[in-house]
């Protein structure tokens, strides 16, 4: 622990503590450190001092009592700021010193601990303040507050019992607002509010000052293992943090009439990020009044009107405070009778359209250089830029709230059933559809791919419809359990107002709104400052980033967006197309080889028309292909769908029992470990050489319009080196069939997923097969844990609370364990390849997590080659792939 405990600011100095800003920001909180540093930079703040959070651990390691060596420094630094604050001494029946007491962590944690405002007043010093100001009211007004924030703050008196007497007040005095209240009243207030303080505490409220501070000071250190802080530090995954700081600053007040005020701004606009000066202010307020909503505030331009001044000083600190954070600011002031202090700055959370504007802008006001603009902006808020948006202009109503499961605004037709969606669709092509349902399963892909948004009532952010529509950047969501959906009636009610089928709804994906009607929306686009951003994000990078996609439109959308190849193109989405599931169920219900060879040959022009598309899309870009995954039942209707069964019977023209016959040989007990990757061509060869045959036709057909293809067969699911033998030795021969028969030769790869634990461990004797391993952290999620994805919403939420998990590992890599096996698969596999081949094994990953920035920085610390996402997470990747290379991000957390 350092020698100091109190660090004292005031005047145009601060005590200095010796450490870089990081470390400041550690020792004095996010906001101690800010008075002080605006204190040596010569901006006017009220003098006070901050205990260090280092007091605040040595508190918690003595059993919650203040160090004893810390006493006589809290004393010596009041009697400073006394000095400091004309001799006035705390409490001092005749001019008292009125301090505030205000926590602190190193990151801010908005809502910890409400502030103690006022703090020495007794009955003695109630009447100096009325004398000395002249203004009783003000006096009385300001003690009944430091009873009400005191005893409810530090002694947990609850609030409402406070509030209860003031109502009481104003109704026997036909009183409408507060400020109706006269002195007299509020003197009254002040002896009911004491009753109540002393019915709860069962002691006076404190009449020495000194008592009253260091129970204050107490109180905030008592506020940081509050339920409230640890709530907040689990939400936001904050650790490794010692404690929170205390502050306790002299008062200035902004209700002492016309000339004074308080007020709140942002030093460029914090949802768009233009540079200009953005806030509010109130005249004659105090605290928290301006964002509290008891009046409307006025906007900060207007301060030029009412004090031009102050109004001026105010223009030269914004300026002085980007020039010296090169950040923008979130700032607090006061003004006192016409003059300025400044009570608070730090840096100002934004919108991602915000952040990006303001990095680039400041990169070329010379602020900031490049890296630092790219290490600023938080990957995931580019979400912001990249859907979109309801027009901010048009008036909405929220009537429910679900869980926002995937960003942007989508405004369509409610249709019940992704089958309904599908015949819509055919029919009307032009048509915005909004599918809802209580949960989607795969059988609905086809209708959620046609819908612009997805609504359901279950399900929570890793569910079914929430992890589809993020892969294609569809807002989506989910969870919106005010939702009732009444399929007989085809209407849905939401907060008890019915909307039939064919009647607009909208949802907010960002916020999890839903809203009744049509609401208009704007487009994103990569232009202008975002362009400029990922430009320069590109020349850090190490990572290529690749898509994951499965037709020629999301293959050109993501090279729109930066991608540098295809890193997952699966195949199952193009059997699901509606002109090719009749093939597909005819394969599946074939006896024997030949029949099923027939129909593979009527889906086969299919593949390679979808191939060709994606090749041309991907020009001189690798594609990565993947072998027929899923189990041969998802293709079939399930099996208690009884209508489902008879409508494809009806279109296959066999009988109901020849499909419910093989839909039951189909059904599985665990399908996620069952017949499915790798293990289909093993079993049925024909179905590997088709698609084989596909793609490297389509290569061919490609290459010969003189564009260059770079095609990667993927094989899912190996588990044992065997597999990959048998099947890469019939590839190889059936794509040299094919480039013999067209005279034409391309280059290809045959290569595996790692996506069983298995896999990993075996990754050495793979390696020898395998020209390329691509990490399905999916599934090797699924399988290292345990889990079943669809099945974790049972105990995931308890798991996180319970900290038993720090993350969903769904959702972000779980470095210990899935982590260490990834790496020690690309350690195996590298050091295998290159000593039997002398080559370099390429490396990736593809699936959910090739999105997500922290698991971003994972694949470029294990050195993979790339990583793929879905196309609309693309620029997300290229950001966090910079950052990852450039070290520590800038940013606040
Ligand atoms: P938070 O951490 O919630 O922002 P603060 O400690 O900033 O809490 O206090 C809330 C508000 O109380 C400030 O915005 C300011 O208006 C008021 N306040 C705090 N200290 C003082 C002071 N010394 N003089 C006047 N007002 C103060
Ligand atoms: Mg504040
Ligand atoms: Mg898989």
């Amino acid at each position: 622990m350092s020698a100091k405990h109190v660090y004292f600011f005031g005047g145009k100095t601060a005590e200095d503590t010796g450490l870089d800003a990081k470390g400041q920001k550690e020792l004095l909180g996010g906001k101690g450190a800010n008075l002080a540093e605006m204190c040596r930079i010569g901006i006017p703040v009220p003098p006070g001092f901050t205990i260090t959070t280092e007091v605040c651990a040595a508190y918690y390691e003595q059993g919650k009592k203040i160090p004893e060596a810390a006493v006589p420094a809290i004393e010596e630094a009041l009697k400073k700021v006394e000095a400091a604050f004309g001799g006035r001494k705390l409490g001092d029946p005749a001019d008292p010193l009125l301090v505030s007491v205000r926590s602190g962590a190193a990151l801010s944690m908005p809502g910890m601990m409400n502030t103690i405002l006022n703090l020495g007043l007794t009955d003695a010093s109630v009447e100096g303040l009325a004398k000395k100001t002249g203004n009783p009211r003000f006096a009385y007004d300001s003690y009944r507050r430091l009873i009400d924030m005191f005893g409810s703050t530090a002694m947990g008196c609850e609030h409402e019992k406070f509030e209860h007497e003031i109502h009481e007040m104003k109704k026997a005095k036909g009183a409408k607002l507060d400020t109706d209240l006269s002195a007299d009243d509020l003197k009254e207030l002040v002896t009911r509010y004491k009753a109540v303080y002393k019915a709860h505490v069962k002691d006076d409220f404190p009449q020495d000052p000194k008592k009253q501070l260091f129970l204050a000071v107490n109180a905030v250190f008592n506020s940081w293992n509050g339920n409230k802080a640890i709530e907040y530090r689990r939400i936001e995954r904050i650790t490794g943090l010692r404690g929170t700081a205390v502050n306790v600053q002299a008062m200035v007040f902004g209700n002492m009439g016309g000339t004074s005020g308080t007020g709140v701004a942002f030093t460029r606009d914090p949802n768009t990020g233009e540079n200009v000066f953005y806030g509010d202010y109130l005249i004659n307020a105090q605290g928290e009044d301006v964002v509290a909503g008891i009046r409307t505030p006025e906007p900060i331009a207007k301060l030029h009107e009412d004090m031009p001044k102050v109004y001026e000083q105010l223009v030269g600190i914004r300026s002085t405070l980007e020039k010296h954070y090169k950040e923008m600011q979130d700032i607090e002031f006061t003004v006192q009778e016409g003059v300025l202090y400044m009570l608070q700055t730090r840096s100002g959370k934004r919108t991602g359209t915000a952040a990006v504007r303001i990095a680039v802008e400041m990169v070329k006001e010379g602020l900031i250089d490049e890296t630092t603009a790219v290490k600023r902006v938080a990957p995931d808020s580019l979400n912001h830029l990249l859907q979109p948006q309801l027009d901010p202009k048009s008036k909405v109503e929220v009537v429910a709230q679900g869980i926002a499961a995937s960003p942007g605004g989508a405004s369509g037709i409610v249709l019940l059933s992704a089958e309904a969606v599908v015949a819509h669709a055919e029919k009307n092509p032009n048509d915005s559809i909004m599918l809802v349902r209580k949960e989607t399963s795969p059988e609905d892909v086809a209708g959620m791919h046609l819908a612009k948004g997805i609504l359901t009532s279950t399900g929570g952010k890793a569910s079914h419809a929430a992890v589809v529509a993020r892969g294609w950047g569809k807002p989506c969501v989910v969870g919106c359990e005010a939702m009732k959906i009444n399929e007989e009636a085809q209407t849905i009610t939401i907060a008890g107002k019915t909307v039939k089928a064919g009647e607009f709804l909208t949802i907010n994906g960002t916020t999890g709104d839903v809203m009744i009607g049509k609401v208009p929306t704007v487009a994103p686009s990569m232009t202008g400052d975002f362009a400029t951003l990922m430009t320069w994000a590109d020349k850090g990078r190490k990572l290529k980033i690749r898509t994951n996609a499965d037709a020629p439109a999301d293959a050109a959308k993501a090279r729109e967006f930066g991608a540098e190849g295809i890193g997952l193109c699966r195949t199952e989405h193009m059997f699901f197309g509606k002109d090719r599931i009749a093939a597909v169920r005819e394969m599946i219900l074939a006896t024997s080889t030949d029949d099923r060879k027939k129909a593979l040959a009527k889906i086969e022009p299919f593949q390679k028309a979808d191939f060709v598309g994606i090749f041309e899309a991907m020009d001189g870009y690798p594609v990565t292909i993947r072998l027929l995954d899923p189990p041969l039942h998802e293709f079939l209707p399930q099996k208690d769908n009884v209508e489902g069964t008879e409508d494809v019977a009806r279109q296959m023209g066999v009988p109901v029992s020849a499909i419910r016959e093989r839909v039951d040989e189909l059904h599985e007990m665990n399908p996620m470990m069952g017949f499915r990757g790798c293990r289909l061509p093993v079993v049925f060869p024909e179905i590997g050489d088709m698609q084989v045959r596909a793609i490297i036709e389509a290569a061919i057909e490609v290459k010969k319009k003189g564009k260059s293809v770079l095609p990667e067969i993927m094989i899912p699911l190996v588990g044992v080196v065997e597999e990959l033998t048998m099947l890469k030795k019939r590839a190889i021969a059936t794509a040299e069939e094919c480039m013999t028969k067209a005279g034409i030769k391309v280059e290809y790869q045959i290569g595996t997923m790692i996506e069983l634990p298995r896999a990993a461990l075996t990754a050495d004797e793979i390696a020898a097969e395998a020209e390329f391993f691509s990490f399905g952290t999916n599934d090797l999620t699924q399988m290292t844990f345990g889990f079943s994805r669809d099945d974790i919403k049972g105990f995931m939420p308890t798991y996180l609370k319970e900290k038993i998990l720090p993350v969903d590992p769904f959702q972000s890599i779980d470095v210990k364990g899935v982590g260490k096996l990834i790496d020690m698969g690309i350690k195996l596999g590298r050091e295998s390849r290159k000593a039997k081949h002398g080559q370099h094994l390429k490396v990736g990953i593809c699936g959910e997590h090739g999105g997500d920035p922290d698991s971003v920085v994972f694949c470029h610390k294990v050195g993979m080659d790339y990583v793929s996402c879905s196309p609309f997470r693309v620029p997300i990747a290229r950001l966090a792939a910079a950052q990852a290379a450039l070290g520590d991000t800038a940013r606040d957390k």
